[in-house]
């Protein structure tokens, strides 16, 4: 079987490549309006005193920042939550459920979701490359 023509190809690269784009532009802004609901954040906007434990430093300490930034104690080294522990946090799962938020559990997500965009985008990016280097070679007697 016949690869559909060059032009046929690029249109369709081109239209995996600014959906990706386009995907990766409304996870990022839906991790940080779902952040923004979490009771942490709204009330570390009200305060903007980075001496409060609703900041650490420049950042807000929401339950998302607490979990990714949490350390526990593996025989004996001290390690950050993996990726379960850190949903287990969110969700309230684990032995305390003060780690547990609504909101940080559905920007974990997002954070994940990003991963596969990231990749997705990556992908699609090469396939532009790849199908514009053709087309110069195409273009040359
Ligand atoms: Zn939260």
């Amino acid at each position: 079987m016949n690869k559909p023509p060059l032009g046929e190809r690029a249109v369709a690269a081109l239209i995996r490549y600014e959906s990706a784009a386009a995907e990766l532009t409304r996870i990022k802004k839906a991790i940080v309006t779902t952040l923004e609901k979490c009771p942490i954040t709204i009330e570390a906007y009200k305060t903007f005193d980075d001496k409060s434990p609703l900041w650490d430093n420049s950042r807000v300490n929401h339950h998302l920042h607490q979990a990714l930034t949490a350390t526990v104690s593996d025989y004996c080294s001290e390690r950050r939550l993996d990726q379960e522990e850190i949903t287990d946090q969110l969700t309230g799962w684990d032995d305390e459920s003060e780690g547990a938020c609504p909101h940080c559990l559905a920007a974990w997500g997002l954070i994940l979701a990003r991963k596969d965009a990231r990749q997705e985008f990556g992908n699609a990016k090469r396939l532009v490359r790849a199908i514009g280097k053709l087309a110069i070679k195409a273009s040359q007697p």
